[in-house]
């Protein structure tokens, strides 16, 4: 009797011509992320079936599923060759921990002379024998044993589903670029993009000297925490120290914020279609700062002339990021102490009703475009890898 793990992926998005794209997506994703650990991995007919592993590493295993975008569900299961009496012999062992149960069967194989209904009840029938104080309760039971039989000529039994997060596998959407700054937001924003199935870029505007080392270091980190949901990054750092101090010195103080942000959308749209990205993604979160009244939003996605801007948190209120934040690990990264870009030069009173005029005559005082050059030409690159 063989220990495997079967792995469930949505049905419904799969239907249709596109069914071998996800399928296939989906696959490769799995085994570049399991890429490390000794074991086989295969398509059965509607799952993925994974064999031939080491115990040790089968928490590993479970835990690195879990997180793929695009699974729903995964069993550990016993494999064992399809025929009634071994099916029997098995299930003569299984030891019932509740009160209650049922079984549920899957014949998934139409070849198999009993019928779902008839094979569960026999099933029951050989564990109340072993299992004198549980009795069956199909309505609502306190445990289930799930029988598939399926057409490879194996069937699989198990007790418990495990919940993955489901979604659409990465990459099936096309590639995004994050702005990923060091708060709880824009991890977030790009956790919930990969799900939808697009790819991650990252791009990160950094202010040396006046933010830190380790606030470049914790962007890292974040890009490293978030990872094994969105699969391998490529993170642009963008020195950005000249385009603020040119601002601070020559533009309105109360305009400070919204330039800086009209300049951050600027470069990343073009460093997003230098590197095939179809789509930028942020954080931003309707009248959390200044910077997010709709007036603000209007005239920083002005800047952004070909793509889509996607803002997934628009609607969040901050407790409930900061619960996705935990639950996805980058919480207790995000908070760390170490400034953005945004808080330097911060005024006073930074506006909330951006004139357009005002934001003409503020940038005709800068050189935007050779101040965007120089910061895009000295870009570094990290890739970001599982
Ligand atoms: P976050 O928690 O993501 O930092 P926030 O609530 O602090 O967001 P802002 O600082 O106004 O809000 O930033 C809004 C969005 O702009 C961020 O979610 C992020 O997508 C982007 N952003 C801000 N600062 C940077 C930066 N230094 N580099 C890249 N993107 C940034
Ligand atoms: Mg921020």
């Amino acid at each position: 009797m063989n220990e495997v793990i079967l792995l469930r992926y949505g049905e419904i998005f799969l239907k249709g011509k596109n069914y071998s794209f996800f399928e296939n997506s989906l696959f490769k994703n799995i085994k570049y992320r399991l890429k490390d650990i000794d074991l086989k991995i295969e398509k059965i007919s509607g799952r993925f079936l994974i064999s031939e592993f080491a115990q040790e590493d089968k928490k590993n295993i479970i835990n690195i599923l879990k997180c793929i975008f695009g699974l729903v569900s995964i069993s550990v299961a016993y494999e064992i060759d399809t025929s009634l009496e071994n099916i029997l012999e098995t299930c003569k062992d299984i030891k019932i921990k509740a009160k209650t149960f049922k079984v549920e069967t899957k014949r998934a194989d139409k070849t198999f002379e009993t019928q779902s209904y008839e094979l569960s009840a026999k099933v029951g029938e050989v564990i109340l024998k072993n299992n004198p104080k549980v009795s069956v309760d199909v309505h609502d039971p306190e445990e289930v044993v799930y029988i598939e039989v399926r057409q490879n000529g194996k069937t699989y039994i198990y007790y418990e589903k495990i919940m993955c997060l489901g979604g659409m596998p990465v990459g099936t959407s096309g590639k995004g670029m994050l702005l990923l700054s060091g708060g709880i937001d824009s991890p977030v924003a790009g956790f919930l993009m990969a799900k939808r199935g697009l790819r991650l870029n990252a791009i990160h505007f950094h202010s040396y000297p006046y933010t830190s080392e380790q606030a470049k270091q914790k962007v890292i980190d974040l890009a490293n925490i978030i990872k094994k949901y969105t699969g391998n990054i490529r993170l642009f750092v963008v020195p950005f120290t000249k385009i603020q101090e040119e601002i601070h010195n020559k533009c309105d103080s109360e305009y400070m914020v919204i330039l800086v942000r009209r300049f951050m959308m600027d470069i990343a749209e073009r460093v997003a279609k230098q590197n095939e990205c179809s789509a930028l993604i942020t954080g931003e979160n309707l009248a959390q700062v200044a910077s997010q009244t709709v007036a603000s939003i209007t005239v920083t996605n002005q800047m952004v002339k070909d793509i889509p801007v996607f803002r997934p948190l628009i609607s969040f209120d901050k407790i409930e990021i900061s619960k996705i934040s935990e639950e996805i690990g980058a919480y207790e990264t995000s908070v760390l102490p170490y400034e953005d870009c945004c808080s330097v030069f911060l005024p006073d009173n930074p506006v909330t009703h951006p004139k357009q005029e005002k934001l003409v005559k503020n940038e005709s005082l800068l050189d935007r475009e050779s101040l965007i050059n120089d910061a895009i030409s000295n870009i570094e690159i990290i890739d970001i890898k599982n």
